[in-house]
């Protein structure tokens, strides 16, 4: 099973897949020969991460070592108001005018009939996955919030990469995640750390795969970092939770109260799992706690109804919550013509006027480096020094979370 490299997350699904006895891995970096051979493959009106990952299928099938009998793409699959569903009848089409018809791509339909979709590999699958996933967000926030005060260059990057390491392997080994992340914790406490210079805390919002993805958004968190900022991003895993939200909604209007009840199962499972392995983190992490997703849509709501469904409404909910952190901006980030993201960048225009001066700056990504991206980050920039002056630095999140259940 080959799976897309969003980000590191994608390492954790490939353990996951391992756990459960079949062969995964993750597909190499997207780079410049992705985007030229999606871009040859499409025809320039799709969504920039269908170009991106269709142009890594392509990539991948044109090895000359590639053995068509021994692979499979995985790929997220959806319903939903937007294009997310279409990628892998698009990647259909691409493979097969390519020859490589008998080649599967295997799409799990995320709405009511996930988990039917998800019986190749059982539910132990789901809960490692998601586990892994959520182990990976919080040592990522671990190193986004040490990496730019670390006094030692490379001293968070190497906390980082070895608590990655250490989680993938007790995902494949099905060993305990929480004494993982424990032991995370521990050499992230070692990281030296000087924060008497109070740095800007950037806020990353928008749609899910150009936030996580560093060669789509342009290495953003890096370009903010060396402009002297720090920055929180929402995280992976909030999407899952948004998932079961919507799978609820559905189902309510259906009025099928059975998959309400076993949704809503699923969703405490997910946010308990949620919470032990954040746990740790606690009194490390000023980003720590993430609200439940009612919450977001709460605070989205005087922008965008909750029942507008995607990720228009999560990404406004989020960049409120971060304007309520008390961070010093937010940028929120979309791929070329994404319809959730043109929405929500049109309605934070709406929140910066209400918010006074809070700087906020969207940013569009269609995988050519634009010659005023950098200009605009360092005018965003300037602002949020400013703001934080005004503002003061931000303070750690005293939120507690609900007791140990596991
Ligand atoms: S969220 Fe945007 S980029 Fe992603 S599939 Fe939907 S329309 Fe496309």
């Amino acid at each position: 099973m080959l799976i897309p490299n969003m980000s590191d997350h994608a390492h954790a699904l490939a353990a996951a897949f391992r756990q459960q006895g079949m062969p995964a891995e993750v597909l190499p970096e997207p780079d410049e020969e992705t985007l030229m051979w999606g871009r040859r493959h499409t025809s320039g009106k799709e969504c920039f991460p269908a170009i991106v990952t269709t142009g890594d299928m392509v990539k991948f099938v044109k090895r000359p070592d590639f053995d068509r009998d021994g692979y499979a793409f995985f790929m997220g699959g959806s319903g939903g108001p937007c294009r997310f569903g279409q990628y892998n009848t698009l990647q259909r089409m691409v493979l097969d005018d390519l020859g490589f018809e008998d080649v599967p791509i295997y799409a799990p339909h995320q709405g009511r009939h996930f988990f039917d979709d998800m019986g190749i590999v059982g539910r132990d699958f789901l809960r490692a996955a998601w586990r892994g996933m959520v182990a990976v967000d919080m040592i990522f926030k671990a190193l986004l919030e040490a990496r730019p005060h670390e006094t030692e260059a490379g001293a968070a990057e190497a906390a980082y990469r070895a608590s990655l390491d250490d989680l993938l392997d007790v995902v494949l080994q099905r060993g305990d995640l929480v004494r993982s992340m424990v032991r995370a914790r521990r050499r992230f406490d070692k990281v030296p750390i000087d924060r008497s210079q109070p740095k800007p805390v950037i806020g990353l919002s928008g749609e899910f795969y150009v936030r996580a993805n560093a060669f789509s958004n342009q290495h953003v968190i890096d370009k903010i970092e060396a402009l002297g900022g720090e920055v929180w991003m929402a995280p992976v895993f909030e999407w899952f939770l948004y998932r079961n939200f919507r799978r609820d909604m559905r189902a309510a209007l259906d009025g099928d109260l059975l998959f309400r009840v076993k949704n809503r199962i699923e969703d405490e499972v997910m946010t308990r799992d949620e919470h032990a392995l954040a746990r740790p983190f606690q009194g490390l992490l000023r980003n720590f706690h993430e609200p439940p997703t009612g919450d977001v849509l709460d605070m989205a709501e005087g922008y965008v109804h909750r029942s507008f469904e995607g990720e228009a409404v999560m990404t406004v909910g989020k960049a409120v919550d971060f304007i309520d952190k008390g961070l010093h901006g937010v940028v929120s980030v979309m791929p070329f013509t994404c319809m959730p993201g043109t929405i929500s960048h049109a309605i934070l225009k709406r929140a910066r006027a209400e918010h006074g001066d809070f700087p906020f700056l969207n940013m569009v990504y269609d995988g050519n480096e634009q010659a005023t991206d950098q200009t605009r980050l360092e005018a965003f920039m300037h602002q949020a020094v400013g703001f934080m002056k005004r503002r003061g630095p931000v303070h750690a999140d005293r939120d507690e979370l609900p007791a140990a259940s596991h």
